[in-house]
């Protein structure tokens, strides 16, 4: 048995543990973080990447919207003052991305969701398909509707993941544990250390200060020992990457309709996502492949061509109102950081800072997106089950 300790003990490092080590070392606080289990899913690598702040308009929610506008001004903030040193690497673009149809159906539901996003402050802009064609001549010629949207953006979420913990690494204030949060050991409401399992060894870890556990979807052990199993919902993503002779996109694109897809480009490939179900299962379905491979080659004709590189699959964590949950939760020095849902590559670094502004004893501030963040919300009558 090793005892290890540390002022914090982060459980999970997907994009919210890594951005939330960050912020902590950066305010001088010694960190342990604990991930690499197999048993876990882990969303973060198997993102699109998409930054797009405009994408839940059509669920009506004032704050969500809002938070998803404060988290992609923050993400600026936090690659050139947090992260200076990597902001090339890793494939990102903020030039906005592209919105199309090239249907009747597609046409009518873009023009629906642009109105929504308009009326909430977005600026989407309405081009005619032939001035677009003319720039993007890869695109199909059949499009019968584009809007183009500044201020949003993407990122290659592999490259971003390995960044954040490599950026981590050298620090004397980290801590990297791989293995399984396995049990909490808790004495009257405060958890007094966390029983760690790696392979054959043992860890007890703990905390002088709190447990901040970031698990995604998690185990289902440690779920439901944080009573996070009726609150954290998988939704089951697939995905393809796709690799092309030679780039066909700078900006990221979403085509509406029938079959509807996102296309991610990559240095070398595309991203097309990906597909949403309130599933358990990590199995690769033929149908949903094919829906995917249909709908990015009508929008892009010449990915009938490609190499099919990976058919991938995740899950997103997601809670009863799609809104992330960050708070104090069941004992006094745990905190969780989740449900960052389809958003999480945009959230975290908003999440982490809000999180060390917040909720943690560091920089307590009043906001009141604290009750509405808080996981407490969900004790009120209307969430009862
Ligand atoms: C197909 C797909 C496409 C997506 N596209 C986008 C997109 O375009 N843009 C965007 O912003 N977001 C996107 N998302 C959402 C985004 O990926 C997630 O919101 C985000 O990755 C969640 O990050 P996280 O750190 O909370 O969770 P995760 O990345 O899941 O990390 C949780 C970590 O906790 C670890 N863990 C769990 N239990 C334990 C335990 N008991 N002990 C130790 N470690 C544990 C896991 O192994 C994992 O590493 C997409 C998601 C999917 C699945």
């Amino acid at each position: 048995m090793t005892r290890l300790q540390a002022d914090y003990v982060i459980g999970g490092g997907g994009v919210a543990g890594l951005c939330l080590a960050n912020r902590l070392i950066q305010n001088g606080v010694k960190v342990i973080l604990v991930d690499g289990t197999p048993e876990a899913p882990q969303a973060s690598p198997h993102a699109g990447g998409l930054l797009n702040p405009s994408a839940e308009s059509y669920l009506h929610d004032p704050n969500l919207t809002h938070i998803l506008q404060l988290a992609f001004s923050y993400f600026k903030n936090f690659l050139t003052h947090d992260m200076p040193a990597l902001s090339e690497d890793f494939d990102h673009n903020t030039a906005g991305s592209w919105y199309f149809a090239i249907d009747e159906d597609g046409r009518q539901e873009l023009m629906r969701d642009m109105a929504f996003k308009a009326q909430l402050g977005f600026l989407p802009q309405e081009y005619a398909p032939k001035e677009v064609l003319k720039q993007h001549p890869h695109l199909n010629h059949k499009i019968c509707a584009s809007y183009h949207m500044p201020y949003e953006g993407h990122l290659n979420p592999i490259l971003w993941h390995q960044h954040l913990l490599s950026a981590l690494m050298p620090s004397h204030s980290f801590c990297y544990v791989r293995g399984q949060v396995k049990e909490i050991h808790a004495s009257d409401s405060k958890i007094s250390h966390l029983q760690v399992v790696q392979q054959e060894e043992t860890y007890e870890i703990s905390a002088s200060q709190d447990y901040i556990f970031a698990t995604g979807v998690g185990t289902k052990q440690l779920n439901d020992q944080l009573q996070l199993t009726s609150l954290i919902r998988p939704v089951k993503g697939q995905y393809l990457i796709l690799k092309t002779e030679s780039p066909l996109l700078q900006e990221s694109l979403r085509l509406y309709g029938r079959y509807p897809c996102y296309l991610a480009p990559r240095h070398d490939s595309i991203y097309v996502g990906a597909t949403q179900q309130e599933r358990h299962d990590s199995d690769i379905v033929a149908q949903s492949v094919m829906e995917l491979l249909y709908s990015a080659q009508q929008i892009l004709p010449e990915l009938s061509e490609a190499t099919l590189i990976k058919c991938g699959v995740s899950h997103r964590p997601a809670t009863p109102d799609n809104k992330p949950i960050i708070g104090r939760w069941l004992y006094d020095n745990a905190v969780i950081i989740n449900g960052l849902y389809r958003h999480g590559i945009l959230l975290a670094p908003w999440c982490a800072q809000f999180t060390l502004d917040n909720v943690l004893s560091i920089n307590q501030s009043q906001n009141p997106l604290v009750t509405c963040l808080a996981p407490e919300r969900y004790l009120k009558k209307e969430w009862a089950s």
